[in-house]
């Protein structure tokens, strides 16, 4: 095997380990979540471990092998903690310290110490350990957001776990001399190679999962109504002018308005009002498919583009959410707050396929929802179809 200068390998390893403190740490000051933070401590704190490490026979050897190889412990242990954060868990002390204490206690004894082999296999084992739960973690957590790096975070994180236990099994059954020039023409130092570029690719990695997480929030404070969980106006429109376009006849389109709205504000307060707003939208996700959107038109204001209906059957869908809506509304008691919702409707294979007609025709049929007495399914079809 090739020589490979281990010293050289560390103070590459602390080099990028200060890259990535930096990718971590800026990451952390736009975001303010505790993951990045404990990602940006895990690669800062490998910095004077690995530094410590290369400065064997210039610095006293307790310090840079139990303070070296200490820090290198506990930096794992923050990287779990980061991972469990991250799935929007609690880290544990003892999690965190939990290899650094092993390897601190280890170091007591003078034996251990002086036995070349034996530290390797033992800082192996806990890396091992660090990164199997690590990647245990981000696996368990795949089912939350969809995160498109989360399969390669695991992955590099588990090979490189793997890596630590195979150095672990074959350092008593293949020992290397302690002397750099043996070290460095040894398979350890080859073995060094590829664990520096996996913590490369895994960081890598983790860094991309914080990334696409906080543009997965964007999008969704972009998309979705926070309060009720409709869609917003602007993916209402994309989407269902996307749906017009595939099919210009199909479908049907529902303009709500909750009736005397400021009323139940005024009377009962804000917070019943936005509770009002939430139960419509609940009634309305009870009565729809997967393919229907539902959207805050704005205010009390919703729209609905029901995606497989027609006139009759769409008439019949805000029949039917108009009637759970009266029934379901409640207030801070759960007394019945008798809140009604006026309905307007249009169909394309009526109106046509463009959409801001279509919504100009439901929202007039609102008005003559409301003229009406509210609390009501009205259209002008009969106005549009003619026209
Ligand atoms: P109508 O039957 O004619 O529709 O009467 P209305 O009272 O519902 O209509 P109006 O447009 O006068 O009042 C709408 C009210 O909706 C006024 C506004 O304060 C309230 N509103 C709009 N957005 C929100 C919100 O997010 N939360 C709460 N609680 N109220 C809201
Ligand atoms: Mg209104
Ligand atoms: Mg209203």
């Amino acid at each position: 095997m090739p020589a490979i200068d281990v010293k050289t390998l560390l103070i590459i390893t602390a080099a990028l380990a200060l890259l990535f403190t930096g990718m971590f740490s800026v990451g952390w000051r736009r975001e303010r979540t505790g993951d990045l933070l404990a990602w940006s401590l895990a690669n800062a704190l490998v910095v004077p471990g690995t530094v410590l490490l290369a400065l064997r026979g210039v610095a006293p050897d307790w310090v840079s092998i139990w303070a070296g190889n200490g820090l290198l412990a506990i930096s794992f242990g923050l990287t779990l903690a980061g991972a469990v954060l991250f799935e929007g868990g609690r880290p544990r002390i003892a999690t965190v310290a939990g290899g650094a204490v092993l390897w601190s206690a280890a170091c007591l004894s003078p034996v251990f110490l002086t036995d070349f082999s034996a530290r390797v296999t033992l800082l192996s084992t806990i890396g091992a350990l660090y990164g199997a739960a690590i990647a245990g973690v981000l696996w368990r957590g795949r089912h939350g957001l969809r995160l498109p790096s989360r399969g390669l975070a695991v992955a590099t994180v588990g090979i490189g776990a793997a890596l630590h236990g195979g150095r672990a099994v074959a350092t008593p059954l293949m020992p290397v001399p302690h002397d750099f020039a043996a070290v460095n023409a040894s398979w350890l130092a080859t073995i060094g190679i590829f664990g520096l570029l996996l913590s490369v690719a895994s960081s890598h990695f983790l860094h991309a999962l914080a990334n696409e997480r906080a543009s997965e929030r964007h999008r969704r404070v972009a998309e979705v109504d926070h309060l009720t969980g409709a869609a917003t106006r602007r993916v209402f429109e994309t989407r269902v002018a996307a749906l017009l376009a595939q099919a210009p006849e199909r479908g049907a389109l529902l303009f709500f308005d909750i009736d005397r709205f400021k009323a139940i504000n005024d009377t009962h307060g804000h917070a019943v009002g936005d509770r009002v707003l939430a139960t419509f939208a609940q009634v309305v996700r009870e009565a729809i498919e997967p393919g229907d959107v539902l959207a805050r038109w704005g205010g009390e204001e919703f729209v609905l583009f029901l995606a497989e209906h027609d006139f009759v059957s769409g008439h019949r869908v805000a029949e039917a959410i108009r009637r759970g809506f009266s029934e379901r509304a409640v207030d801070g008691t759960g007394a019945r707050l008798g809140v009604t919702v006026s309905v307007g409707l249009a169909a394309p294979a009526l109106a046509g396929p463009d959409l801001a007609r279509l919504v100009a025709s439901a929202d007039a049929a609102v008005y003559a929802a409301k003229r009406a007495g509210r609390d009501r399914v009205e259209t002008t079809m009969a106005i549009d179809a003619a026209a």
